[in-house]
Order: structure tokens, then sequence, then C-alpha cells
């Protein structure tokens, strides 16, 4: 696995779990409000795998989880034999993806590799592209939606709400795309430096009335539904 970040313990990225968290280095998206830049260009020092095997050895009294994050782990060709190590130490693992390659979150589900799916729906359908900041493939998108939805053993769907490129609308017509999904959460724009796109470094987060006022209104579509970093 190309590993370019390593968290040692995080309280708050896999719920109700201590956990560690990895990133991949390379992702098949260009999102303009991605904050993981030197991630996604593979710009950061590689880590051996074999640091983190040791680390979550010795930490398997303590710790519980192991979140794989990027960059997009599911185009790591070794992603399957990295977490079948990890789960042989004692951790459960959550993956963090963009939905872009259903074969390989498939192929994890069926292998019981994995426990927790947190997939970014980064738009409605016709502003897919804009806010992936590539071509995007929306039936691959959609396959991993119905498969995180039928056979994921727990998972989650969320979106950032990104000033100038989404708005109140964008948001409900994502909910009703989504609607009867177990957990949804809306999650507030981080103005952090370097972002893909430079333009998108000046913009200013929603005031948190108007991420609150969005909720209520997409409530309604969800078991459960939340705001993030608010
Ligand atoms: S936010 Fe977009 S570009 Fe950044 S890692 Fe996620 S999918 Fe890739």
């Amino acid at each position: 696995m190309k590993l370019g970040g390593f968290q040692k313990l995080s309280l708050l990225d896999y719920p109700d779990k201590l956990s560690a968290i990895i990133w991949t280095i390379g992702c098949d998206f260009r999102c303009p409000f991605c904050y993981n830049k030197e991630i996604v260009f593979g710009k950061v020092d590689a880590i051996p795998q074999e640091v983190i095997f040791e680390y979550l050895e010795k930490r398997k009294k303590l710790l519980e989880g192991l979140v794989i994050t990027g960059g997009e782990p599911t185009l790591q060709p070794d992603l399957k034999e990295f977490t079948k190590h990890v789960k042989q130490i004692g951790y459960q693992i959550k993956i963090d993806t963009n939905g872009s390659n259903p074969t390989q979150i498939k192929d994890l589900i069926d292998n019981r590799l994995v426990d927790y799916i947190s997939m970014d729906i980064k738009a409605p359908k016709e502003k897919y592209e804009k806010l992936a900041g590539c071509k995007v493939d929306l039936k691959k998108i959609e396959k991993s939606i119905e498969l995180i939805k039928q056979e994921a053993p727990d998972y989650e769907f969320r979106t950032t709400f990104t000033p100038k490129l989404l708005e109140k609308k964008d948001i409900l017509e994502i909910a009703k795309w989504l609607k009867t999904s177990k957990k949804y959460y809306l999650q507030q724009f981080e103005q952090k430096h370097p972002l893909i796109s430079p333009a998108m470094e000046e913009a200013i987060p929603y005031p948190t009335e108007y991420l609150q006022e969005t909720l209520e209104e997409i409530k309604p579509y969800f078991k459960e539904c939340g705001l993030r970093g608010t």
C-alpha cells in the first residue's frame, strides 16, 4: 500500500471507537474543496506499511479500529491483503471512499474485510463532475451507493457543503437520491490551505444556521442525520 499519512489516535473518525488513521496516496478525483492535496498528488514521504503493522500490534489492547482514508483507498491494488493483515491483528476497519470503485468495495464486503464504509456524495447527479473536478462514471457511483446500502455491515454517506458550488436545493436533491439510507452527514467546508482549487481558498463557509436549516429539511429522508464540523 502506498501510505502517506498516519495518525496514531483519533476519538472522532471511527464512530464509537478509538482508532488510528492512515492516508493512502493518490486519488482519481480532483475535488476543488479537497484539503489533502499533497496526499492526492503524492507529494508526501511514503510510510512503510510495516511501521503501521508494528504500531497496531503494539496498541491492540488500547485501540479498536483502523480508519483507512486518503486519497482514495480503493485505488490501492493490495488493499485486500493489507486489510486481511489488519484484521488478523484484531482490528475493526473503516474505509472512507469516493465510491468510484464498486468492484473493490464489493470484494472487501464479501470477504468481511471492512466493518464500516463512509462514502462521500459530492453533489447531486447533474453537478457531480463539477464537484469531483473530473469526469465521473455515475453508474459506478450509483452502484457503490446501492451496494453499501444493501450489504455493508455499517455505513454512512456524507457531503461537504461547499460554498459557491452547492446550495440548499442541491442538498435536498442528494437527500431524495439517497432516501432511506441509514446515516447521512452534512459536513462544514473547512477553510484550509492549500486546497486543490486555489480559488476555493477564499470561499467563506456557510453560517451554521444555514446548515442547521438545511438539515431540518433533509432529516425526514434518513434514519439518522447530522452536522459535522460546525
Ligand atoms: S476530497 Fe476528492 S480529491 Fe480529495 S481525496 Fe477525497 S475524493 Fe480525492
